[in-house]
């Protein structure tokens, strides 16, 4: 029988409520027991997949097509386990179960009400996760902060939950906000108070209290949120500002978080085995060289728009015993100033993201052309890459004004164009080209060297594809198609000849990077990046002598 953590927040959203409940589960796998983890997001979409990332952040592909919150992502790299769409549960799919179930009649002479039918679903669909993974603990966020009107119907579930499977199977953890007042330098633990009153209100005493905090909180803090949290002080926790997230289980940990989750539990004691995922820490904060990254995209304001390609330049860097600096440039730059783009020339690679839509785009392609004509190294994903056919197909194949008809429908050559089984799609929620599917590489190739493998699985995200009707100009061209879909009709991986690095997929490599075992198109982009970079430094030494003997 699963035994269940739900992790709640309070005072502000998106203060590391995710990353608390990642390395939960990262210390509890550390203790050999198998770990899933679950995201309830309260707003009404059926799943993020509609939503701007700029304001909601990056989705997250699943393997099995879930567009999902970015949480899932956080799960994914610290528990290295694949999660499904099911691990993502939002009020938009339960509320669109019950009322087709109602349709159908299955509830016939009933009134149909939030509780019990609202819930009773919300249950079933954790329980289902919980069960069907055959896990020992399944660790449930439930987004928002206490007191949102969206969370009660959530909370009402999980508050049912610790009645029907019992109190050592069930435990509260909340996380809430503890600011520093500047001009005194105090912790105040009032908004926390009120959360954990909030939560009360409803039902739910909190087991443990996580306090997220910039700095560590004293011990005077800790009493005080013990106190008015009615839980033992050994039962509040900190989590405070780290160079990278990835050191939180650790420390964590060392609070001693892991005795008492399993002491509370009830699960039998063992030594936990974090020594990999400390190493893996210690790599990321102590490496020597640096790498400079500049990812050309859109959503640049807000970085957790690229939150996995983030996270999967700071894994590949670190394996190469470098640290990651990644700037976020704003191609609309590059549109309303060509000239600017010479200001890639300071960075060592050039990332293009993925992406939709006409704004940014011939900034995009300004970047790329930019990297192709200056031997920068160059990553393209998804959108990047379909960008990268454009610009090969305008600048080298002499094909003037072509595009992706997803940006320009009537353009005389449309090099990039919709998926035939995209045509006449009456849904845009969850119908583009969505998940893991097979690829197969062709010897020979850089992309071959990379994965050193003929197939390989990575996931996607798209409606658009590399037209068929051009790839016989495109690879005339020089272009080289190095990877291909299973049935040989798409075009999921393009790479230049003569060019130090530039390669570009149809597919999003980010989604299955993790730490301590980085994805191999990110790390030979960083590891070509790095190269350039030495090149540089011993360039411009050379430089230096010959100006000073001059
Ligand atoms: N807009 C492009 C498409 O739909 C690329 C999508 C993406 O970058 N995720 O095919």
């Amino acid at each position: 029988m699963p035994k269940y953590i739900f992790v709640t927040g309070g005072v502000v959203s998106s203060v590391g409520k995710g990353i608390v409940a990642a390395s939960v589960g990262r210390i509890l796998q550390a203790r050999g027991y198998k770990v899933t983890a679950i995201k309830i997001d309260p707003y009404l979409n059926v799943d993020s997949g509609t939503m701007n990332p700029y304001a909601h952040g990056e989705v997250f592909v699943t393997d099995d097509g879930g567009e999902t919150d970015l949480d899932i992502g956080w799960y994914e790299r610290f528990l290295d386990i694949t999660l499904s769409k099911r691990n993502n549960i939002t009020t938009g799919q339960v509320y669109l179960e019950v009322i087709t179930k109602e349709r159908r009649g299955d509830y016939l002479g009933k009134c149909v009400q939030i509780v019990p039918h609202i819930t009773d679903e919300i249950k079933r669909r954790i329980r289902l996760v919980a069960e069907g993974n055959d896990v020992d603990i399944a660790i449930v966020e439930i987004g928002g902060t206490a007191g949102d009107i969206e969370g009660q119907p959530f909370l009402e579930a999980a508050r049912q939950m610790r009645l029907e499977e019992g109190f050592e199977n069930t435990l509260f953890i909340h996380v809430a906000l503890v600011p520093i007042l500047k001009a005194t330098e105090e912790f105040k633990t009032k908004a926390l108070q009120h959360s954990v009153n909030e939560l009360r209100r409803i039902g739910i005493q909190p087991d443990a209290i996580v306090a997220r905090c910039e700095k560590p909180i004293d011990r005077a803090t800790r009493s005080k949120i013990a106190l008015f949290g009615t839980l033992p002080e050994s039962a509040v926790f900190c989590s405070y500002d780290v160079e990278y997230v990835y050191e939180v289980p650790l420390i964590l940990e060392e609070q001693g978080m892991g005795v008492f989750i399993t002491g509370r539990l009830n699960l039998s004691w063992r030594q936990p085995k974090l020594k990999e995922w400390s190493d893996i820490v210690t790599s990321m904060k102590n490496a020597k060289e640096e790498v400079r990254i500049a990812v050309c995209g859109k959503y640049t304001k807000l970085t957790d728009s690229y939150v996995s390609v983030r996270e999967a330049l700071i894994h590949a860097a670190a394996y190469a015993g470098a640290k990651a600096i990644i700037d976020w440039i704003d191609v609309e730059e590059f549109e309303l100033n060509p000239e600017r783009v010479n200001m890639l020339s300071r960075y060592d690679g050039i990332l293009v993201p993925g992406g939709f839509g006409q704004r940014g785009v011939e900034g995009k392609i300004n970047a790329i052309k930019y990297s192709r004509e200056n031997g920068i190294p160059f990553l393209g994903i998804c959108f990047g890459m379909q960008l990268s056919v454009v610009e090969y197909a305008r600048n080298v194949c002499g094909l003037e004004d072509a595009n992706s008809t997803e940006v320009s429908a009537n353009t005389p050559h449309p090099v990039i164009d919709l998926l035939p089984e995209q045509r006449n799609l009456e849904n845009l929620g969850g119908t583009m080209r969505l998940g893991g599917f097979e690829i197969l590489i062709k010897p020979g190739t850089l992309a071959h060297k990379l994965y050193n493998s003929s197939i390989i699985r990575q996931r996607h995200r798209h409606r658009y594809e590399v037209n068929p009707a051009y790839w016989d100009i495109l690879t005339r061209a020089g272009m080289i198609f190095s990877g291909m879909s299973e049935d040989g009709r798409r075009v999921e991986i393009i790479e230049l000849p003569n060019h130090p690095y530039f390669i570009a997929t149809q597919y999003h490599a980010e989604f299955i990077s993790r730490p301590g075992k980085p994805e191999a198109a990110y790390l030979g982009f960083i590891r070509a990046a790095l190269k350039r970079r030495k090149n540089l430094e011993s360039y411009n030494k050379s430089k230096y002598v010959s100006i000073s003997m001059g």
